[in-house]
């Protein structure tokens, strides 16, 4: 290559050069400032960032306190419900023991109204006892026998319409006489009459009576006629009927209607056979009804005994009902 044309080209190439050199600060100028635009920029970004991260550093502080907070609240919510939940229990055992208690006064007071009612009816039956007359349920017997003053403590006179013998006289104890009265009406519509022929006896008509027997029959009599003392009649809760067809008199009326009807249905006016058939006291005396109340009358009839089959202690038990 020729110089000139060397130098030329090299004159150029720094003529080139110094433009470039110029272009090449400018862009290193730019490249600089734009890099530091950046780093400004991430600068900023970064303290951002941590301007960001110190924020929720502090919000989680806080929350965490608050959450420390919380659960010591919810620690004592607990202890109290625990405390609430002991005291309740206690409460309920204290209220099952005064339940308990108040149960116990109750059943006592129950158990003393008890005690009270049964005092009240044994001192009520007792009372009552203490009125009835004791000689009315005794067995009769050579040693057992009335004395000679004792008379009811009231006697009635039979309406006619129910004796044999109108003119005659004949007492009832005035507690028998409803059902005696009871009891011959029901036959009377059943088609049977009951005439009664002797009901109360005293002593001293019974030793008169016993007198004739033993002037007529000789010691036969005591067979069937009680000595004074033993009677039933003087009593006044016992009488002897006679029905159609006998004349007014007493043998046969075992063979009558009357006496079938009086065996089925004496019992429910509280009246009983004394002296039945194969009896060891007297001869058979089936005219011959006396008065012992209807819950004796009865039990002896579903017993399918009479009045003089059965202790004196257990007949005894029947005296305070004799009248109900
Ligand atoms: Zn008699």
């Amino acid at each position: 290559m020729p110089y000139l044309f060397k130098k030329k080209r090299h004159a150029t190439i720094t003529l080139m050069s110094k433009a470039n050199l110029l272009n090449v600060i400018a862009i290193e100028r730019i490249i600089i400032a734009v890099l530091m635009a950046a780093l400004v920029g991430a600068s900023f970004y970064v303290f951002a960032q941590k301007q960001q991260i110190a924020s929720l550093s502090e919000t989680e502080s806080n929350l965490q306190s608050e959450k420390t907070t919380l659960l010591e609240e919810l620690n004592q919510a607990s202890s109290t419900i625990v405390a609430m939940e002991t005291r309740l229990s206690e409460l309920g055992e204290n209220f099952e023991d005064l339940e308990d208690d108040y149960k116990d006064e109750r059943n006592k007071n129950e158990e003393f109204e008890d005690q009270l009612k049964d005092l009240g009816k044994t001192v009520g039956v007792l009372d009552k006892l203490s009125k009835t007359d004791k000689e009315l349920l005794q067995k009769y017997s050579k040693v057992y026998f009335l004395n000679e003053h004792y008379i009811p403590e009231s006697l009635r006179e039979i309406d006619n319409e129910w004796k044999y013998t109108e003119t005659k006289t004949l007492k009832l104890h005035s507690k028998v006489v409803p059902s005696f009265t009871q009891m011959v009406k029901a036959a009377k519509e059943d088609g049977i009459n009951l005439w009664v022929v002797s009901a109360y006896r005293s002593y001293y008509d019974q030793a008169t009576l016993k007198g004739q027997y033993l002037i007529t029959y000789g010691s036969g009599a005591n067979a069937f006629s009680a000595d004074q003392g033993y009677s039933e009649h003087q009593l006044g809760t016992t009488i002897d009927f006679t029905t159609n067809g006998l004349g007014g008199g007493l043998d046969g009326f075992g063979n009558t209607p009357a006496f079938t009807w009086l065996q089925e249905n004496a019992h429910k006016y509280g009246f009983t056979l004394s002296y039945p058939q194969g009896n060891s006291y007297y001869e058979y005396e089936p005219w011959h009804w006396r008065f012992v109340g209807e819950k004796l009358a009865r039990d002896l009839k579903k017993d399918g005994a009479t009045f003089y089959d059965w202790e004196q202690r257990k007949i005894d038990g029947y005296l305070v009902n004799i009248f109900d």
